[in-house]
């Protein structure tokens, strides 16, 4: 076997040795540990040369042979000293630290595997049935749907407003969101989205049906959990909605709104509802310019029995600051909302 491998090896070669070395049939045997001679035994040609060969290091194989040990993440929370030591300090009841504890011990050896999932399934959208029809699904994977559920019954949101550590509430769930956040594929998002809208609904204190809504954001029940979107950004711009926004609110006989216009970005694709902005039109047809005739609303996103979305169309899944690398970055979308059973609640601030 050692004569056969120096033959090849010694064989010249028009364009590099390398080429013939690849098309040659491989031996079967790891030539490397074979190549030392006995004492004081004479060693072949084709021994020395072989030994010589076998210290060039890509010579068998492309990838060479080091390889780094594949780092294992640990419990984030006992894994991060100055975490702990803040909150040891600041907030030392022990039922923050054990709920943390226990918290990073899912995270990292159950929460990281589906945060993977969610970065390599990214969601597609289906915007028409097999027969045709505009249906506007966006399919997200199961890992995606199951970090709904832990952020339910973990109170990713709802820790923040329970208020069971008073002033300390939010830093505890931004402990929480902390050590989640790297192992979340994104879900993080929505999730700053729906306590974005949570803190709205409750600065303004919105009666029905928006207290319902309230009570959805920020309960640690699965079944009952929402998230929600923010709709404010528009084609010409996201700083300055008071110039940007163009979508239109239309007064209808039983005091809501339908609501007209093209919404550029939105997070928390999947969201179960959703603050936008509009401009009122008055009897004339007649908007207000400018931040003073800016309103915002709640709107409920739902399906019809067809599965199809009331009043809403999907136009795109959009890759953001150049990237499509991860979920957040495709799980964005433009929205039209036009004439349809759209329920819009509305309060003019
Ligand atoms: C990851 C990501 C997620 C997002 N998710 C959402 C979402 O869920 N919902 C949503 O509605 N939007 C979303 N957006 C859009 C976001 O709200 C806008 O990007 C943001 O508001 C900034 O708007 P812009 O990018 O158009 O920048 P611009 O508004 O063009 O601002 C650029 C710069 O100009 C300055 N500027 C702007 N206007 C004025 C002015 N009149 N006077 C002086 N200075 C000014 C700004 O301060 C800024 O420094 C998202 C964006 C990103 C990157």
């Amino acid at each position: 076997m050692l004569v056969y491998a120096a033959c090849i090896l010694s064989r010249r070669v028009p364009r590099g040795c390398c080429r013939r070395w690849c098309a040659a049939p491989q031996p079967l045997v790891h030539i490397r540990s074979a190549s030392a001679a006995e004492p004081g035994t004479r060693r072949s040609n084709g021994e020395q040369l072989w030994e010589a060969v076998s210290y060039i290091p890509f010579s068998r194989a492309r990838l060479g042979s080091f390889f780094q040990e594949q780092p294992v993440l640990r419990n984030p929370f006992l894994e991060d000293a100055l975490l702990r030591g803040y909150l040891r300090r600041h907030l030392p009841q022990e039922a923050v630290i054990s709920d943390l504890c226990a918290f990073g011990e899912r995270v990292a050896n159950e929460v990281d595997m589906w945060g993977r999932e969610c970065e390599v399934t990214p969601p597609q959208l289906v915007q028409f049935d097999p027969w045709g029809r505009r249906v506007d699904h966006i399919v997200t994977s199961p890992a995606w749907n199951r970090m709904k559920d832990l952020s339910a019954r973990e109170g990713l949101v709802a820790t923040g407003y329970e208020r069971s550590f008073g002033e300390w509430s939010r830093v505890y769930q931004m402990s929480k969101l902390y050590i989640f956040s790297p192992s979340s594929g994104l879900y993080t998002c929505p999730l700053a989205m729906t306590d974005g809208a949570a803190k709205v609904i409750q600065s303004i204190g919105a009666p029905w049906p928006t207290d319902e809504a309230y009570s959805r954001l920020t309960t640690r029940q699965p079944e009952r959990f929402w998230t929600s979107g923010q709709w404010m950004t528009e084609r010409q711009g996201g700083s300055d909605v008071g110039s940007g926004t163009e979508t239109v609110a239309v007064v209808q006989p039983d005091g809501s709104y339908k609501l007209h216009g093209f919404k550029w970005f939105t997070s928390a694709t999947d969201a179960d509802m959703t603050l936008t902005l509009a401009r009122v039109r008055d009897r004339t047809g007649a908007t207000t310019p400018g931040s003073r005739g800016l309103s915002l609303f709640y709107a409920e996103v739902s399906r019809d029995e067809d599965g199809r979305l009331r009043g809403i169309e999907v136009q795109r899944l959009k890759d953001k600051l150049g990237t499509d690398r991860c979920q957040l970055l495709s799980y964005c979308w433009m929205v039209c909302l036009h004439t349809g059973p759209l329920h819009i609640y509305y309060r003019n601030y």
